[in-house]
């Protein structure tokens, strides 16, 4: 049985476990399922590159990761992930900066990223290369001779065509998604803007799932990214989620607890949420001691500028805010910048009468899902979810909001509050239905399951070597398109799936 064979940018460390972030999360679950290795890069920093790898276990994953030197960390991750690809991939272009340096940098981290994994890989892997950091890792291993199986998946939004074009390299970012066996992404709205480029833009074809352009083919497909459920479901029910959801209640006798669990990170939508619960507020001043609103916002990101701005807005909104309402014994809201243990998170959600999850752009949204999770059966919150977060496609049962719309949040909030018991068990029990059903077992079986199927698909193609010249040039109708039936018997589905002439020739500097 071949390997699952994860990469993504960070690698948790054991000892993150209880902290770790969505991806991290999510990418832990799914590694569960059987053999598997975890590359990426270990979060140190080296004043050299070296290439040399570090490997442990976490449970039963083998880990390998390597460390990067300080111009990587400035070009590729501080540069082209986070202050460009991530703002831009995130409709926010008035932030993203195209410096040209940045793009350089990450050319070569992914570079040698695919230098330090080639080797590694066995010939009946599946390799499944996640997220924005990382989208030419594909081209950079199929120059080196890897012929297997890769698949992609993107776990932030793909951006509307008219905003990915003002990225000046936006020809040679879509052409890497081409040497993936299978790109997805979370939502059909995702798969949409990225058809649509690859229609107008790449004058490609797109026919169902199979999308032709810059003379390759890949499958393209949405997979909604969950939660691990049943974890977390204990985990509500769990001494520690008690004594957390204690302190809440103790903290919200006679008030209703509205919470938002958010990094504090621009596509949150935080300010916007601020002004909603001020609006709230403003039109309901008999509600002022009735409810508390606390909003989780631990600190992101703290090198990058447009993070210290919001952080300096949101403290100062909270602070009118208060300014405003608060009395010698009361505060309507708190703002907290930290951790907390997964088990803690599960009880404040399931204390809160009220779930603030309001994103102006997400690619999901898994505090949504842990919200649902984290609720009584008996006496369930309300969600009020974004119409801009992945989640919303799904989770239609909750209450959807504009949330650049401050008087539309205040509305949703009021009539949270007011939502009566056998309305919101109604609506809280299809919204547990789903993330009980899409869970990050079945995202990542339904993933392994299609790239296999894709793998396929490709095989004649993935025999020809990766054309450098863009943008353009589809593939011939019989190529690009041919039924994904049985695989062809070629000599190398029997055989090694990395086959490296031009990989030794090389030499590997
Ligand atoms: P993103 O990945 O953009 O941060 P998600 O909502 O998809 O957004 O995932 C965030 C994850 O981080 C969730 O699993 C959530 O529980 C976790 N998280 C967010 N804030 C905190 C916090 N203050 N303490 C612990 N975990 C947090």
């Amino acid at each position: 049985m071949g390997r699952l064979v994860v990469v993504s940018n960070r690698v948790a460390a054991a000892e993150d476990a209880a902290r770790a972030g969505g991806l991290s999360v999510a990418l832990r679950a799914a590694l569960k399922a059987g053999p598997a290795m975890w590359f990426g890069w270990s979060g140190e920093r080296v004043t050299e590159y070296s290439g040399a790898l570090k490997t442990h276990r976490i449970d039963d994953i083998d880990v390998v990761t390597l460390d990067l030197e300080d111009a990587d960390f400035e070009e590729y991750y501080n540069g082209y992930a986070n202050a460009t690809l991530w703002p831009l991939f995130h409709s926010r272009t008035d932030l993203a900066d195209y410096t040209r340096s940045f793009e350089q940098g990450y050319a070569r981290v992914n570079r040698r990223f695919a230098e330090a994994l080639a080797p590694l890989l066995r010939p009946d892997d599946l390799v499944w290369v996640h997220d924005y950091h990382l989208i030419p890792l594909g081209r950079e291993l199929r120059r080196l001779g890897v012929v297997g199986s890769i698949g992609f998946f993107l776990h932030i939004p793909w951006p509307a065509p008219q905003l990915f074009t003002t990225l000046p390299q936006h020809a040679d970012l879509a052409d890497a998604m081409f040497a993936y066996d299978l790109v997805g992404f979370q939502t059909a709205a995702c798969v949409d803007a990225f058809a649509d480029y690859v229609t107008r833009e790449a004058r490609g074809r797109r026919e169902g799932e199979l999308l032709a352009a810059f003379g390759r083919s890949t499958l393209a497909r949405a997979f909604p990214i969950g939660i691990d459920a049943p974890q977390f479901l204990r985990l509500a029910r769990s001494k520690a989620a008690e004594r957390a959801w204690d302190r809440m209640a103790a903290h919200g006798v006679f008030r209703s607890l509205i919470v938002g669990v958010d990094r504090l990170d621009y596509s949150k939508g935080l300010p916007e949420r601020l002004l909603g619960f001020e609006q709230f507020l403003k039109a309901h001043p008999d509600m002022v001691r009735k409810v508390l609103y606390l909003q989780i916002a631990p600190s992101s990101r703290e090198g990058v500028e447009a993070y210290q701005a919001l952080r300096a807005q949101v403290l100062a909104l909270a602070g009118r805010i208060n300014a405003t309402w608060a009395e010698m014994d009361h505060a309507p809201m708190l703002c907290v910048n930290r951790n907390y243990e997964r088990a803690e998170l599960a009880g404040i959600y399931r204390a809160a009468r009220v779930g603030l999850v309001t994103p102006l752009r997400d690619g999901m949204n898994l505090v949504a899902k842990e919200y649902v999770a984290a609720q009584d059966p008996d006496d369930p919150g309300v969600l009020i979810l974004s119409r801009f977060a992945g989640a919303a496609e799904q989770m239609t049962d909750a209450m959807i909001v504009n949330p650049y719309c401050a008087e539309e949040l205040a509305e949703a909030i009021g009539a949270a509050l007011e939502m009566p018991r056998r309305e919101r068990v109604r609506r809280w029990m299809r919204l547990l239905e789903g993330v009980e059903r899409c869970d990050v077992r079945g995202w990542r079986d339904d993933f392994v399951a299609a790239l296999t199927v894709a793998r396929r698909r490709r095989a004649p193609e993935a025999e020809r070597p990766v054309r450098a010249e863009l943008p353009g040039a589809d593939l011939p109708k019989e190529t690009a398109f041919s039924p994904p039936g049985d695989p062809p018997k070629l000599a190398r589905d029997r055989g090694s799936a990395i086959v490296a002439p031009e990989w030794r020739r090389l030499g590997r500097g």
